[in-house]
């Protein structure tokens, strides 16, 4: 049995010497390749670099056409901080065209299953249609951004109370979550790396628009994304106007 110092000072016991008895020369050779990866630091770089971006093309259905667009997976610091890239470029689009960007905000309820309660899915729907109409489009969606960032399950629970005559925001209060916890470091991040620091936004959230130019994006329009509401988000909305300056 060895006692092996690794670089950082972590004290491993490894069982060198078994492996050695047991694999004769191989063993060895392993005992030289560890403690030579422990002196030269090797073995603590073996973290994957998480910061980056991949991308590819999606072919969509949208409005019962196929609509051909570029996709980019960003990864940020955090593993669950992750958006998908969604860019429509007309190929005749000016160089200096500015893109009209859609932040989305991730929702399961919603954007999947088409729930009623909220209008993300019409907002994703209204947004879509924007960006495949103009010549530079993106969507950046978030979704991490679940619940105005408090995730899932949380969502759920102030929904619970807000079937007991709660609104959205007293809801959250409620279940001891911010009432909007959404960062957009990320975005910010994605949008300079797509050479877009100038854009038109499309929200209706000034919220947003005022977080993403703190972050060094410059916003030169906003452009607001008008949603009928339904018997069912007509309370939502009418909180989000009135207690979060939503321009709705
Ligand atoms: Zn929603």
């Amino acid at each position: 049995m060895y006692l092996v110092t690794a670089g950082d000072g972590t004290h491993l016991i490894l069982l060198l010497g078994r492996l050695c008895q047991r694999y004769g020369t191989w063993g060895i050779w392993l005992i030289m390749k560890v403690t030579d990866g422990m002196k030269s630091g090797a073995l603590k770089s073996v973290e994957l670099d998480v910061h980056g971006s991949v991308q590819t093309v999606l072919p969509i259905e949208f409005n019962g056409r196929e609509v051909m667009l570029q996709a980019h997976a960003y990864q940020g610091e955090a593993p669950e901080e992750q958006a998908l890239v969604l860019i429509h470029r007309d190929p005749d689009a000016p160089k200096d065209v500015l893109p009209v960007v859609r932040v989305h905000s991730g929702c399961v309820t919603g954007d999947i299953f088409h729930s009623l309660r909220c209008d993300c899915y019409q907002q994703l729907q209204e947004a879509l249609r924007h960006i495949t109409e103009v010549p530079l489009g993106v969507i950046i969606y978030v979704p991490y951004h679940e619940g105005r960032g408090i995730g899932l399950f949380k969502k759920i629970q102030a929904y619970a109370l807000q079937d007991q005559g709660l609104d959205t925001v007293e809801a959250n209060i409620e279940v001891g979550a911010p009432i909007d916890s959404r960062d957009y470091d990320l975005a910010a991040r994605i949008l300079a790396d797509l050479g877009m620091s100038e854009i038109k936004l499309l929200s209706n959230n000034p919220a947003k628009e005022q977080a993403l130019k703190a972050l060094g994006v410059r916003v030169v329009d906003r452009v607001p994304i008008v949603i009928s509401p339904n018997p069912h988000n007509q309370r939502y909305l009418d909180t989000k106007r009135r207690r979060m300056a939503h321009k709705i």
